[in-house]
């Protein structure tokens, strides 16, 4: 049995949010511990844990809804600059609740918030090192999804 997801709750309508958006296959609800006014995650419907979970159209129109509503919040949003999209799958990423979600962050000028970012051991990669990565990837990637 799944174990208790306060996001499928919000969306079967047991625990209360402020719903933005429904769909048949995302809603989006505003975050309790908002970074800034507006800050929205877009979750799917359907329980997923992570991102590879997750069937590659939903995980497409999730980004088509936060792109709309990223929209929305310059449009709204007096005091809205920008924008952050921001997804953490998986614990490592700092993922605390384990139904995908992606985070649609209004920004203002100056706001402070910051995305720490170190690099493997405080130097710059070499070039060989980047090439060997990169074909370790790009050997999983191959066929364009929007076939
Ligand atoms: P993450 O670290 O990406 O897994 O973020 C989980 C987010 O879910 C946090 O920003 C929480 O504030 C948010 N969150 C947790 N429970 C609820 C809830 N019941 N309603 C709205 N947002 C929630
Ligand atoms: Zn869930």
């Amino acid at each position: 049995m799944q174990p208790p997801c306060p996001f499928c709750d919000i969306i079967a309508g047991k625990l209360p949010a402020g719903i933005v958006y429904r769909d048949e296959h995302c809603c989006a609800f505003l975050d309790i511990n908002l970074v800034n006014p507006g800050h929205v995650l877009v979750v799917p419907i359907r329980h997923a844990s992570g991102l590879a979970d997750l069937d590659e159209p939903t995980g497409a129109h999730l980004f088509t809804i936060a792109r709309r509503i990223a929209k929305a919040q310059r449009t709204r949003l007096p005091e809205c600059r920008g924008v952050t999209l921001l997804l953490a799958d998986g614990k490592a990423a700092g993922q605390e609740v384990f139904h995908v979600h992606l985070h649609v962050i209004p920004r203002r000028e100056n706001d402070g918030v910051r995305f720490q970012r170190g690099t493997v051991h405080g130097t710059q990669a070499e070039q060989d090192k980047l090439t060997v990565i990169a074909n370790m990837l790009t050997g999983c990637l191959s066929g364009d999804t929007r076939e």
